[in-house]
């Protein structure tokens, strides 16, 4: 990276928000799956849309790849950066831009932290629901770019059902506005083919997000089971039921013993307990919850915990969004996997995935969104033996193809990112990859923005290949997958 490209940076974003010196672009060398690390060329902070734009601008104008990053708990690698490029923090843009409470919305930088939309709103009597675990430090901004679920997106739609307006830019630096205030405007949708693009198609500045009234009442329970199939089944009987609950999340025995050990929920010892959460009116929240705890009687539920009040709910769900964080506690190293299967296959993949636990030696933590049929398992290892993070890392592997052969994906919330390129090849026909990148050619003729994400095979728009493809990602010891 040369001299007269980075001084021109300085001159966009000033010399504070410009990170050169080794030890401070160690922070940014991954995100999350921290397993995936590469250094970026330099770092840059912007402080407004504008900042971004000049900045982008700059990178097209130089052919110097970028990728956009918010706060940098992606769990696939997605915001790790390119080599020899420009990592573009987008942490400055953190302002709550407008409030609109008789229409229903708020109008964001990406920065913004998750949560901190609905403490803003909360007083009105609205909230923002998508609810990642991560809610308390990821970025609306990074919501977007990996349409990012949550707990209570069962029953109300991922992060692209809640994204009104997006600003963004382009890879050749234009700004362009898609959607906006309205439910519907003409022309092709190409505000959801920005929302779970990754980072791949430009980077947002604005988004315009759908508020949601709080609900006049919320009821939640802690259902214990003797096995993980029998708490399957509660979940496929309350769905047969008709009801549709805010959420309904799994645990099973590692997790719930890693939680305990974490945050200290007071979870009963059993091989698995469901978290059911209704809301809505007050008098069918009471009679569908009567449902719903005699449904998990009848499935064999141990034990039935009902939070009493406000605290006693957030006690619940401090140890389920604590889980992955948890693990920590019982083994020195794991792998978040992210899976989706067709609900009703969850009893079956279990079992695959419990024989895959006997087979390889290691332990499977399972956590997951039940109600959606996403699955978390966390594969336990220990870096300091030899070979067990490659074979983690296989077992992992082996678990989302369980999910393709049941009819399910790769991902559930988590994105391809850098991590499950390979992964695409299995589940799409070469066909289907062309056509994809086709749309990407579209946004990114001179492939700039995040490359090397998502896709595994060569891109079609006749370009140059970047000069990311001569830097293979650092991957300490893991063997070719798949
Ligand atoms: C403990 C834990 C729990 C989690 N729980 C959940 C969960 O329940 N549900 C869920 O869906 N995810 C979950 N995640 C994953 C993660 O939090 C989400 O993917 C989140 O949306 C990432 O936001 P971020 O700001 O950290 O983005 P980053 O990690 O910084 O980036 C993620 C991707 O978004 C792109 N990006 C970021 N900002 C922009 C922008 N402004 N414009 C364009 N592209 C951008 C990046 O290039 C990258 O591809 C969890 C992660 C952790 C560590």
């Amino acid at each position: 990276m040369n001299a007269t490209f980075l001084g021109e940076l300085d001159q966009i974003v000033g010399r504070e928000g410009v990170l050169r010196d080794p030890t401070d672009l160690l922070t940014y060398e991954s995100d999350a799956l921290a397993r995936l690390r590469r250094r970026p060329g330099v770092v840059v902070l912007p402080k407004t849309a504008a900042d971004v734009q000049a900045v982008v601008r700059h990178c097209h104008q130089n052919a110097v790849p970028f990728v956009a990053r918010g706060h940098g708990t992606g769990l696939s690698g997605g915001a790790l950066p390119a080599p020899d490029g420009v990592l573009i923090v987008l942490t400055r843009l953190n302002r709550i831009l407008d409030v609109d409470i008789p229409n229903q919305r708020v109008t964001v930088e990406p920065g913004v932290v998750n949560l901190d939309v609905t403490q803003r709103v909360a007083p009105f009597g609205y909230y923002y629901a998508p609810d990642p675990s991560s809610q308390l430090v990821c970025s609306i901004g990074g919501n977007v770019a990996e349409n990012s679920g949550g707990a209570h997106c069962l029953k109300y739609g991922f992060t692209v059902h809640h994204v009104l307006g997006l600003e963004a830019v382009l890879p050749n630096g234009e700004m362009v506005h898609l959607g906006g205030a309205t439910l519907d405007t003409p022309g092709l949708d190409l505000l959801s083919v920005l929302v779970g693009s990754e980072g791949t198609l430009a980077v947002v500045t604005k988004v315009t997000l759908r508020l949601v009234r709080i609900p006049e009442a919320v009821r939640t329970l802690l259902a214990a089971f003797p096995s993980t199939e029998d708490a399957g089944n509660a979940v496929s009987e309350i769905i047969a039921a008709g009801i549709v609950p805010a959420a309904v999340e799994m645990m099973d025995r590692l997790t719930i013993t890693a939680a305990e050990a974490a945050v200290h929920p007071g979870f009963p010892s059993a091989e698995a307990v469901l978290i059911v959460e209704l809301d809505g009116a007050k008098a069918e929240v009471a009679e569908l919850f009567g449902l719903v705890e005699r449904i998990c009687r009848s499935a064999r539920a141990t034990e039935i915990q009902i939070a009493r009040d406000g605290e006693e709910r957030a006690r619940i769900w401090k140890g389920r969004k604590a889980a992955f964080a948890a693990m920590g506690r019982v083994s020195p190293n794991y792998y978040v996997q992210d899976g989706v299967i067709p609900r009703t296959k969850l009893p079956e993949v279990l079992r695959r995935i419990r024989a895959l636990e006997v087979e390889s030696g290691l332990r499977i933590g399972n956590v997951f969104h039940a109600g959606d049929g996403n699955l978390h398992p966390l594969v336990c290892y220990d870096e300091r033996i030899e070979g067990q993070g490659a074979l983690a890392e296989r077992v992992a592997s082996e678990i989302l193809t369980y999910c393709i052969e049941a009819g399910g994906s790769i991902t559930g919330e988590h994105g391809v990112g850098a991590d499950k390129v390979q992964a695409m090849a299995h589940l799409f026909t070469a066909d289907d990859l062309e056509t994809m990148q086709l749309v990407r050619c579209a946004f990114d003729p001179t492939n700039i923005c995040n490359p090397g994400k998502i896709f595994p095979t060569p891109r079609l728009c006749g370009e140059v290949p970047g000069p990311y493809r001569r830097h293979p990602i650092e991957r300490a010891g893991l063997a070719e997958r798949f």
